[in-house]
């Protein structure tokens, strides 16, 4: 679903990512752990083409995101799910209205909305929060939030950018659980990246531990925590 080949970044002398190899197959939770300054936001923006890499592939859903430019990588982009660290929700829209957002820009009329952002907020468990403002809701409802946001125009893969950072454990276990359910009842495929070990075994099935922009490790993640 998602595949990187020998992707190269340099920003004037620093070497962001190094030559790195990414294999994210269809249904799976794939989370790529680093430390700060490890290259996984430069590596998530080359995967929606926000970034665009010196060198090397970047395929999502089959298509060469590299390549891309106007139309179509706008195309591309809309397949392609995020949530963040921070949540970026408008502030001055309710809760229906930031789901709705995507649906607006796809161009789908009020009556198809409706019924669309009513079932999303059902799936994150937020149904009664529908007129609220974010400022009234706690982070980890924001991040349902996001989350439903996220889902509305029916990406093929999700990317997560430190979605529980912000978050205390409690909320933090809430959210991976709705992601882990997200991908299994929709078959979502999940590629996350985080500083945090407890992210990958709680629900990643594989992972790559990325280190000064080159993947050091990878594979499934029984296997890894396996190893001496
Ligand atoms: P991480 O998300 O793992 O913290 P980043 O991808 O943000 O890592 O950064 C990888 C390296 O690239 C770091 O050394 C960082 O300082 C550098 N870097 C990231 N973005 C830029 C940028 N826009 N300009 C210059 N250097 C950058
Ligand atoms: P962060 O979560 O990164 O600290 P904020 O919570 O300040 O940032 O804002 C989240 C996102 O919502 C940002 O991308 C910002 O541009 C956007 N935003 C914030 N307030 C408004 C507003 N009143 N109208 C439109 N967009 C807003």
């Amino acid at each position: 679903m998602i595949e990187l080949s020998e992707v190269r970044k340099k920003y004037r002398d620093t070497t962001a990512l190094d030559g790195v190899d990414l294999h994210v197959r269809e249904g799976e939770v794939y989370g790529v752990l680093g430390r700060s300054g490890a290259g996984k936001s430069t590596l998530l923006r080359t995967v929606n083409a926000l970034e665009r890499p010196d060198s090397g592939s970047v395929r999502v859903a089959g298509t060469e995101i590299t390549a891309l430019g106007g139309s179509e990588l706008r195309a591309a982009r809309s397949r392609i799910g995020m949530v963040f660290q921070h949540f970026h929700l408008l502030r001055n829209k309710t809760v229906e209205a930031n789901v709705a957002l995507p649906l607006r820009i796809a161009g789908k009329n009020k009556g198809d909305r409706g019924p669309r952002v009513a079932e999303l907020l059902d799936v994150v468990g937020l149904s009664d929060k529908a007129g609220a403002y974010p400022a009234q809701l706690s982070g980890g409802q924001r991040q349902r939030v996001a989350i439903a946001r996220a889902l509305a125009a029916e990406p093929d893969v999700l990317l997560s950018d430190e979605a529980t950072s912000a978050l205390d454990q409690q909320t933090t276990v809430e959210i991976l659980d709705l992601l882990r359910r997200l991908n299994r009842d929709l078959g979502l495929t999940i590629l996350l990246i985080t500083h945090e070990l407890q992210v990958v075994t709680r629900i990643c099935d594989s992972a790559a531990i990325l280190r000064a922009g080159r993947v050091v490790e990878s594979g499934k993640v029984a296997d890894l925590l396996a190893e001496p």
